[in-house]
């Protein structure tokens, strides 16, 4: 039995705590904080269990000591942005409380997100005997656990990864984001990149292409390749590989008003004057777009999320496919949340669940990847995003 203190009060945070308050014999004590005390009030509405809620400025790390060693919690599990990754950590390293996120730290003026900053702390944390665990959603998270088990139960050695995620969902809006639009945009609009043969190839952002059948009747979608975090990690963590890549779908009405908002300078990260006032272009267009925490009970559709793993067993070439499929109507019926959501907070409940019960044990900074795949791809069964695997491809990406 355990406290859990969840920081941020968006989309994914809605669902971790729906999540965890579905395992009282785990999670004993639920507090949420977030900036806007309001929105954490939203989501214990929610609920009939007890949360606890506060507000927090999470860039402020004496704010955050502060509520820290008033809650006493056993894990602190930050579904904010990627920008308060580091001072959170910073908090946790003062009071010796275990850490857990969904995305790596990126610097709120450059867009770019890498695992060096994170990694960097990795001593401090082994010195304070606590654990920080990174990038526990579906994709950085899921992912890089289906590639160990992949490992583990199926292949001797792997040789290319191809991580593939399909939105085939419909919110009915003609742009909208399934996640944070700031960062959302900040991720799409960056060069492509995958790992080859020892280093890094960069393309144009979203130059490569390929229409891809999704499994299970889902239909045909256009899929793009992209930078993804997990790409990071595995290159580091997973011997022998020699190619991974990461492919996303977008509608063609999202990629339609991408391109727009990026010629008119929407999606600027820098500040531009505005009637005597500083503004950054793209978080005034966050302010116009859609909640991605209300877009729940609007999106109808599925999401099929999944790696494409090649490599060898018993000296023979094998490939074998990994996937989940969500559905958004359902997700919203458990959560009130939309599958994007939904598959991000799953995955952080389930590894707070194994941290907290010490199933995952360690001292110092992990990646996902890094951990005993069995227990984790047991509880996706059990908590609700349960796991397909065929030892054949889905998809030629050339
Ligand atoms: P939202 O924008 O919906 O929610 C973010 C929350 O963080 C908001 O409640 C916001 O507060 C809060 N917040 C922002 N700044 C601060 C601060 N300084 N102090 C305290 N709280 C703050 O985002 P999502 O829920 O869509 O995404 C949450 C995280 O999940 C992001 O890091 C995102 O990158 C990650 N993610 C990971 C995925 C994966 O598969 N690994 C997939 C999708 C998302 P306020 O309400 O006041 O704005």
């Amino acid at each position: 039995m355990g406290k859990v203190l969840i920081i941020g009060a968006g989309g994914v945070s809605g669902v971790v705590v729906h999540k965890c308050a579905q395992h009282p014999e785990v999670f004993s004590e639920i507090v949420l904080a977030s900036r806007t005390k309001s929105k954490c009030d939203a989501i214990a509405a929610q609920l009939k269990r007890p949360v606890k809620t506060a507000r927090v400025d999470a860039d402020n790390v004496p704010e955050l000591v502060a509520l820290i060693k008033q809650e006493k919690p056993d894990l602190v599990l930050n579904v904010a942005l990627p920008y308060q990754d580091l001072h959170i950590m910073e908090a946790c390293l003062e009071t010796g409380v275990n850490y857990l996120d969904t995305a790596n730290y990126e610097p709120p003026d450059t867009a770019k997100f890498e695992y060096k900053w994170q990694w960097a702390y990795h001593d401090r944390f082994k010195k304070a005997g606590i654990m920080a665990l990174l990038g526990s959603g579906f994709d950085p998270g899921v992912t890089s656990v289906f590639c160990t088990w992949i490992q583990k139960h199926h292949l001797d050695e792997i040789h290319t990864i191809d991580i593939i995620d399909i939105n085939a969902g419909d919110h009915g809006y003609p742009f909208a984001t399934n996640f944070n639009p700031e960062i959302n945009i900040r991720e799409v609009t960056a060069k492509g990149r995958c790992w080859e043969n020892g280093q890094w190839i960069e393309t144009a952002p979203l130059s490569v292409k390929h229409a891809f059948t999704v499994p299970e009747n889902i239909g045909t979608s256009n899929i793009y390749l992209m930078y993804h975090e997990e790409l990071e990690s595995l290159a580091k963590h997973i011997p022998h590989l020699q190619r991974a890549r990461f492919w996303m779908s977008f509608s063609d009405s999202y990629l339609k008003h991408l391109e727009v908002l990026c010629n008119v300078g929407m999606t600027r990260i820098d500040e531009v004057e505005f009637n005597g006032q500083k503004i950054v272009p793209l978080q005034f267009l966050r302010a116009l777009l859609p909640d991605p925490a209300s877009l729940g009970p609007r999106t109808k559709g599925k999401t099929w999320i999944g790696c494409q793993v090649a490599g060898v067993k018993n000296g023979a070439e094998k490939t074998v496919t990994i996937y989940n499929v969500c559905d958004h109507q359902e997700c919203y019926k458990e959560v009130q949340s939309q599958a994007i959501s939904y598959t991000t907070g799953v995955p952080a409940m389930i590894s707070a669940k194994l941290m907290i019960s010490k199933v995952w044990n360690g001292v110092g900074v992990f990646n996902m990847e890094q951990m005993n795949p069995d227990p984790f791809m047991d509880e996706l069964n059990r908590c609700g995003l349960p796991w397909k695997v065929i030892e054949q491809a889905v998809a030629d990406l050339g």
